[in-house]
This record gives C-alpha cells, sequence and structure tokens, in this order.
C-alpha cells in the first residue's frame, strides 16, 4: 500500500432520528486541530434520511466537506447498509485518518469497516496527536486502565480509530465558516444488504437522560449502599437540575442502571460538576469523570483517591451530608 496517496480526516458523524450526536460534533473538533497540523481538510460523513439541513451545522462545526448520503435505506441504523455505504465512501475517497465516535453505532461499525477495508482499529482513543512523521499516534487505555498505551498504523491507510462521547472537545460553532456540501450516491447491492429488516423499534427508556451531556451530575458508588442512599443522591439532584451517575460497583450490585455508569466501561462525562458520594475513585473511574470542570468528592476516608483530582474534598458520612446538603439548598431558595 503506498499510504501517501491518502490524506484528509474523514469523521462519521452519528445522527440518530435526525439529530446530530454530540461526539459527532466533537470528533470535528478534534479532526480540524489533527488537519490544521496536517495542512489537510476535515470531511463530514453524514448518512441518514432527509438529513442534508444538518450539514451547515457540521460546516459550523470544523468540517470543510460534507458528504451526504440520503436514502431510505439509512434512514435507521443497520449493520449491512451503513457499513455498505462507509466501506465505500472510504475506498472511494481514500482518507488517511477516519474517527468515529465509540457509541453503540460506532463500535458495531468501525470493526467491520476495518475489516473490509484490510486497515487497523484502535477502539476507545482518549488522545489522538500527529507525531513527527505526519502519523496519528492514538492513545487509549491498556491493562485495565493501569497504563496508557500509544498505538499506530504505521502500513495501512486510513488510521482509524474510535472516542468515547465526551472525551474530546467540540470546537465553538462558527456559523461563518465556509464549506461544500456533496450529495453522495452509493450503489447499494440490494441482496447483500437485505439479510437483516428492521421490524420495529423499541426505544428503552430506563434513563431518562443521557448523562453524558448533563451539566450537573451527583454520582454515587458503594458508600450510597443501597437504593436509599440513591433516593438520597436523586432528591439532591432534583433540587439542582442534575443528572445521577454512578460507579461501576452500584451497576454491578443491580442498584442502578448501566446507562448511569461513569468510567472506562460506562461513560465519559464533562460536566460542569461532578459531585462524587462514596466513591473511592479507582482508576477506571477516574477514567470517565476527571475532565469534569469542577469536582466535589464527599467520602469517610481522608486517603480515598477521589480527593486527588477533587476540587474540593468533604470528609465525613455522605448519608448524613447529602439530605443536609439538600435541605440547605432548598433553604437558600426560598
Ligand atoms: C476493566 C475494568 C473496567 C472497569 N470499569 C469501571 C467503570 O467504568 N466505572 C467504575 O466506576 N468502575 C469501573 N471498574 C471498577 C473499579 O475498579 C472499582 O472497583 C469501582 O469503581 C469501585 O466503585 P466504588 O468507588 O463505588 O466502590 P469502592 O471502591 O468500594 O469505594 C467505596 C467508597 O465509599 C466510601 N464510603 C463508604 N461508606 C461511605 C459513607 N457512608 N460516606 C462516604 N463515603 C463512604 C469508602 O471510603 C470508599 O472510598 C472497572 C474495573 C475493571 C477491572
Amino acid at each position: 500500500m503506498d499510504i501517501s496517496q491518502y490524506k484528509d480526516v474523514y469523521v462519521f458523524v452519528e445522527q440518530r432520528d435526525g439529530a446530530v450526536q454530540s461526539v459527532g460534533l466533537e470528533l470535528l473538533g478534534k479532526a480540524r486541530q489533527l488537519a490544521d497540523t496536517l495542512n489537510e481538510k476535515v470531511v463530514a460523513i453524514l448518512l441518514g434520511k432527509n438529513i442534508a439541513d444538518k450539514a451547515q451545522g457540521l460546516i459550523a462545526a470544523g468540517a470543510d466537506r460534507v458528504l451526504v448520503v440520503d436514502d431510505d435505506r439509512l434512514k435507521t441504523y443497520l449493520t449491512e447498509p451503513y457499513a455498505e455505504a462507509v466501506s465505500q465512501i472510504i475506498r472511494e475517497q481514500s482518507p488517511s485518518i477516519f474517527l468515529l465516535g465509540a457509541t453503540v453505532i460506532g463500535r458495531d461499525l468501525a470493526p467491520r469497516v476495518s475489516a473490509r477495508i484490510g486497515t487497523g482499529l484502535t477502539a476507545d482513543c482518549t488522545q489522538l496527536e500527529i507525531g513527527d512523521k505526519g502519523e496519528l499516534l492514538m492513545t487509549r487505555p491498556a491493562f485495565g486502565g493501569n497504563l496508557m498505551a500509544t498505538i499506530l498504523c504505521k502500513n495501512h491507510r486510513p488510521q482509524m480509530s474510535t472516542v468515547r462521547p465526551g472525551v474530546m472537545q467540540k470546537a465553538t460553532a462558527d456559523g461563518s465558516r465556509k464549506g461544500e456540501v456533496v450529495n453522495y450516491n452509493i450503489a447499494f447491492d440490494d441482496e447483500k444488504i437485505s439479510r437483516v429488516r428492521l421490524v420495529e423499534e423499541v426505544k428503552e427508556c430506563k434513563c431518562v437522560a443521557d448523562i453524558s451531556e448533563a451539566k450537573l451530575i451527583v454520582s454515587g458508588g458503594r458508600g450510597a449502599g443501597t437504593k436509599d442512599g440513591f433516593d438520597k443522591l436523586r432528591a439532591l439532584a432534583a433540587e439542582i437540575g442534575a443528572e445521577v451517575g454512578a460507579s461501576r460497583a452500584m451497576v454491578d450490585a443491580g442498584v442502578i442502571d448501566h446507562c448511569a455508569q461513569v468510567g472506562q466501561t460506562g461513560k465519559t462525562v464533562r460536566p460542569e460538576l461532578y459531585l462524587a458520594c462514596g466513591i473511592s475513585g479507582a482508576i477506571q473511574h477516574l477514567a470517565g469523570m476527571e475532565e469534569s470542570e469542577y469536582i466535589v468528592a464527599i467520602n469517610k476516608d481522608k486517603f480515598a483517591p477521589i480527593f486527588s483530582v477533587a476540587d474540593l474534598g468533604i470528609v465525613g458520612d455522605m448519608h448524613k451530608i447529602v439530605p443536609l446538603l439538600t435541605e440547605r439548598i432548598k433553604s437558600l431558595r426560598k
């Protein structure tokens, strides 16, 4: 493979029900930085039905070109048509770098595309940089999060990587940016993509909101104990308009659903305030929340590692402190 023929940074921008997902905009922000370093272009891939009106927003978020594939077969995500469309674009356009969100959809799509194109894929990257020779340095946690590994894809293109929602930062939208919107046609082979049909879509609604989009999060760990402990956290969250998150210990214990889990195997969050209650601060939990703007930790063990990332630490029993805090906030509102 002559890798010098490959150029530009491509981003798969995910939409659900026609709404562009934040992770796509975050990746465009990162792609812009990478492309500027390489002196190349940022190209967004947008698949769906009646989604062309979203293209301008992607240009404002950093894209130079948006390839829109508007097709009935792409209305709702299905592995085969999406993998076929994206693989065709990659084969025809020869990008040097291709980024996708590490969402349920991205995790399904990325390995299929990389296998079809015959390139490598680095999943769940937390850092992306351009190296001395113009190669993409893809850094991700390894060995259970105990060390960071930087991975290179030396001999194949594109250099593919997935990044979780909340890890990269969106660029400030600039409505004056100019770019090109291309209506891209895919030559689907219907026989190949019709093995799976969508019969019905049933939305799971255990979690009311997506915590990776929340501005305020009240999060509980094993120190919260049981459902009662989480009721105290929910009361505080309701008072300040926050979402409730949790450590994996509480998800494994069945106290709260997995969609509330923060950390390496849960969600990455970057709220303005992260209140960690009865969470020790294991490295796998920190990986999902340490980029929060302001971290408050309540823990009865003054040596708990969570205090090493906290802006404000409160040593004490969360079962006493959280209700007091809720009452105090209530009384200040009166
Ligand atoms: C591959 C892998 C992936 C993982 N992914 C994740 C992940 O995504 N997210 C995640 O969270 N974990 C993850 N883990 C698990 C992680 O290693 C920890 O086991 C987990 O985060 C611990 O949860 P915790 O802090 O709630 O519990 P603990 O570590 O048991 O800590 C409980 C804390 O509560 C404090 N406490 C107890 N009672 C009170 C009280 N009344 N008031 C105040 N404080 C109190 C204690 O002092 C202690 O610090 C992963 C592990 C592995 C190996």
